[in-house]
């Protein structure tokens, strides 16, 4: 019988009219070619039939190899959706042997930010030493239970503020250190934090305690920052403190800085670049530091007011700014690297990746503790005990997170399953937000993929030392990835 071919479900076929030419991209894999106009319009009427065979199209046996190699085309009794299903596990999440473990060392926040649900926690700390033991038993209880699947122990030090307690983070480490040597794991920390305490001797130690990657906030330059992230303690030095901090930023250790975007951050962000030169934090740390704007949502529970609301940008605002930012960057650190005799950069596309489901909810052998010891499958929820299935105190059972488990958002409901943005849907792959929502508010992708690809295609036709060739992304939702 002929093999008859579909398209992917997941293409992206992108029009380039200035240069008669298409873009396919696909949100599956990431792939990205450019098409000739010819093939851009075989590749639309190919989109346009339900099933097709090689020999309805005698001249076009290159092109059809290449599509169908990159999955592209596939074959039209594939249904994808339905192999996502059949192998949750596989297809869910990548690096599926990993425990992503994320520790609360408390709940206290020293910042009161307006965006944040802190100002509902109570206030817990983790000082009990049975918790923190007991934490370490209970992920050897996981490994032994998982076997050889296990292959690596990802801590995530979270709070509130986790620097408010940083005793926690230095007793705990050399446990989950040891466990994982003991074990024959990959071991790796990082740590989010508002920035305050990054004191010399606390960037020590956690340098001593194996954490690598520090992701610090700071939404726009002083003035703005300072008053979307004040401080509790009145007239305590805030932005200042955190860049000056950061510019003592000890080799071994890295950091992501993360922007929550709405308009005054988005106007503020030369002058942020500005301090960040003037402290030597960026360029001159830019194999260590890097930065990471996103789009401000906020969550339900907090009311804005008409003010705030006006602040919000639409999405087509962020990613101009998020443009001109990278530009901002990339002229910033080329003028750096022209005086200092280093090589120039070139812009790396920015490009749709990939989102597993977040693997604290749906895998059984991730977990969040909070500072009593009670066990979340989110990180939104350490505030409520109400909502943690079990404790370190009990004895590992997977079945206890089955509920958690089961969420499956190819199944989750027919818009999203049918949805081309699916795989790389951040909104989607958190269970939380998507089991808040049926349909959860749609990943920003959907509505700017085909004009950001585009307009950064045209930017590295027109200035090709400007721009590298696109590669293909990928992101690991380990929880928060997309807060
Ligand atoms: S939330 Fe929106 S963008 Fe995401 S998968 Fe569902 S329909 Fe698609
Ligand atoms: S990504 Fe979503 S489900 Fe996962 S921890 Fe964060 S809020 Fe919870």
């Amino acid at each position: 019988m002929t093999q008859t071919y579909k398209s992917s479900p997941y293409n992206v076929l992108i029009p380039v009219e200035e240069r008669n030419e298409f873009l396919l991209f696909n949100t599956l894999n990431g792939g990205i070619e450019e098409l000739k106009e010819s093939e851009g319009m075989l590749m639309a009427e190919l989109i346009a039939l339900k099933a097709f065979s090689r020999e309805m199209f005698p001249n076009e046996d290159g092109l059809m190899d290449y599509l169908i190699n990159r999955e592209y085309l596939i074959p039209s009794q594939k249904n994808m959706v339905e192999i996502f299903e059949s192998n949750i596990a596989h297809h869910q999440f990548k690096n599926a042997g990993t425990i992503h473990l994320t520790i609360g060392t408390t709940i206290s926040c020293n910042m009161g930010c307006s965006y944040c649900f802190e100002f509902v926690k109570p206030n817990h700390t983790l000082k009990d030493d049975r918790v923190k033991k007991q934490t370490v038993a209970y992920v050897k209880e996981i490994i032994k239970h998982a076997g050889h699947n296990v292959h690596t122990l990802s801590v995530t030090w979270y709070g509130g503020e986790p620097l408010l307690n940083v005793r926690a983070i230095s007793d705990m480490s050399l446990g989950l250190i040891d466990l994982a040597a003991e074990c024959n794991i990959k071991y790796s920390a990082k740590i989010i934090t508002n920035g305050i305490y990054l004191t010399e001797e606390n960037m020590n130690i956690l340098v001593a305690n194996r954490v690598s990657l520090i992701q610090v906030t700071i939404d726009g330059a002083r003035d703005v920052h300072d008053r979307k992230r004040p401080l509790k303690q009145k007239n305590a030095e805030n932005y200042y403190r955190i860049l000056r901090n950061l510019s003592a930023l000890p080799k071994g250790i890295n950091v992501a800085v993360r922007l929550n975007v709405d308009r005054e951050v988005a106007d503020s962000a030369e002058l942020l670049l500005d301090d960040f030169e003037k402290f030597g934090v960026w360029p001159a740390k830019y194999d260590q530091v890097s930065f990471d704007p996103a789009w401000l949502r906020s969550y339900e529970e907090i009311q804005l007011n008409a003010q705030e609301k006006g602040l919000r940008m639409h999405v087509d605002d962020f990613f101009d700014f998020k443009q001109n930012f990278r530009l901002s960057l990339l002229g910033r650190f080329n003028r750096y690297a022209d005086f200092h005799g280093l090589r120039p950069g070139k812009l790396k596309w920015d490009i749709p990746s990939y989102q597993s489901t977040c693997a604290t909810w749906a895998s059984p052998i991730s977990l969040v503790v909070d500072p009593n010891g009670f066990i979340h499958k989110c990180w939104e929820t350490i505030h409520d005990d109400s909502f943690a299935p079990t404790s370190v105190f009990e004895p590992y059972d997977p079945s206890k997170f089955d509920k958690f488990s089961a969420f499956n958002r190819y199944t989750h409901n027919d818009v999203c399953r049918n949805c081309k943005y699916l795989p790389v849907c951040d909104k989607i792959s958190c269970s939380f937000e998507a089991l808040k929502n049926l349909v959860p508010q749609c990943t920003e992708w959907k509505y700017k993929t085909e004009s950001y690809l585009k307009e950064q295609y045209l930017r590295m036709k027109g200035s090709p030392e400007m721009m590298i060739e696109p590669r293909n992304a990928s992101a690991l939702n380990t929880g928060h990835s997309n807060k």
